[in-house]
């Protein structure tokens, strides 16, 4: 059993796959093709977003969205530490200051309350300057934006959602990537939608930034190409990778959201009973599940629970193990942070195989290895 099934998936699409790469390959187009144009265009429609800016990964798409809004030395950016590195990682690049915020236990997803408390400890203390808020939309499940937004409009601070786990979610259906003043994806593989290299893309309704996003991204371009008026980046989706992506976002669309929803409704079913949390999904909210993330009791009964999952050879991993407020790069700006619930969580959540190509059988495998270790 494969915890995300990339294989399988190709074999389903394979046709397409290697059609969409062959063209690329005839066309020689290898940068800034068509390909890239049409992706870019499909992705903007199913968001729901007036632009999409493709980029070379999900981390360099918030990236420039920072660099983009002029975000850097004195600056607070408010950031969830149960996430994975590039979300806080791309504050510091640019010069500015990660303010941990806390999650809510019961969606992994940063607590608004814990939000707005962090803005009031920020603006007393006075040394940062509150600029940016980036909720991530943690395992599939878009963050709680209709709380969010009204805090972020209150202190007047913009909202970068990071949809680089989120793309393909909802609330009240209104598509994950179409929050806030920016949002970001990423198409790394294991992704809700990946392509087979890296890739990402940001998403605004913002002409203006749109502009600056996409000069940033090739070297401060103006309207000429050997024209700079600006420092930029190099950070471009190639046209092999959007050739890949869309068949897969067609796919997508039409029925791996659906079945990846229908995988987390049988896990938990079959989990009902038994000493786990099993995910939960708030009224009005889809989830792409990027993951399905079990709470356990504590940490001994997770890494016990775990094992035995191995013994059985199936797959499972512990994101997170760690909050980003206790890692070392982040030392600095962590001093004396307690994040109690992001610390329980890192002791407790395990994730299972997820993906649209699990089969019933392979469900009833996993669970039943679950319930006998229980039993
Ligand atoms: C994967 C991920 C990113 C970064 O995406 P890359 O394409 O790997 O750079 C950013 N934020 C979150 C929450 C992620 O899971």
């Amino acid at each position: 059993m494969q915890f995300r099934d990339l294989k399988k998936q190709y074999e389903v699409l394979k046709l397409e796959i290697d059609a969409g790469i062959a063209e690329v390959i005839e066309s020689s187009k290898f940068i800034s093709g068509s390909k890239v144009q049409e992706l870019e265009k499909a992705l903007a429609n199913y968001t729901g977003r007036k632009h999409c800016i493709s980029c070379a990964n999900g981390t360099d798409a918030l990236e420039l969205c920072l660099l983009a809004w002029g975000i850097g030395k004195g600056d607070a950016v408010f950031v969830p530490s149960f996430t994975f590195m590039s979300t806080a990682e791309v504050v510091a690049t640019v010069g500015a200051v990660p303010v941990w915020v806390d999650i809510d236990l019961g969606t992994f997803n940063m607590s608004p309350v814990e939000l707005e408390k962090a803005i009031q400890k920020t603006l007393t203390e006075g040394a940062l300057t509150p600029k940016v808020i980036i909720p991530v939309d943690l395992f599939g499940l878009p963050a709680d934006f209709s709380r969010i937004l009204p805090i972020a409009e209150k202190y007047g601070l913009k909202v970068l959602e990071d949809g680089a786990q989120g793309f393909g979610g909802e609330i009240q259906g209104k598509k994950a990537c179409s929050f806030g003043d920016a949002s970001t994806t990423s198409f790394f593989p294991a992704k809700p939608l990946g392509c087979y290299g890296d890739g990402g893309a940001v998403f605004t309704d913002d002409d203006e930034m749109a502009v600056l996003l996409r000069s940033i991204a090739v070297h401060g371009k103006g309207r000429e190409k050997y024209e700079n008026i600006r420092l930029g980046r190099n950070s471009r989706l190639d046209s092999i990778q959007a050739a890949v992506l869309l068949p897969k976002l067609i796919a997508f669309e039409k029925y791996e959201v659906e079945a990846v929803n229908r995988v987390a409704d049988l896990y938990s079913n079959k989990l009902q009973g038994f000493p786990v949390i099993t995910p939960s999904v708030p009224g009005g909210f889809l989830s792409s599940w990027a993951q399905y993330t079990l709470l356990c009791s504590d940490c001994e009964t997770r890494n016990a629970l775990q094992q035995e999952l191995k013994a059985h050879e199936i797959p499972s991993m512990v994101y997170y193990p760690c909050g980003l407020h206790k890692q070392k790069a982040f030392e600095y700006c962590s001093q004396g942070v307690t994040l109690p619930n992001t610390e329980d969580a890192c002791k407790k959540v395990l994730s299972l195989p997820m993906h649209p190509y699990l089969t019933e059988t392979e469900i009833d495998s996993v669970c039943t290895v679950i319930k006998s270790f229980f039993n």
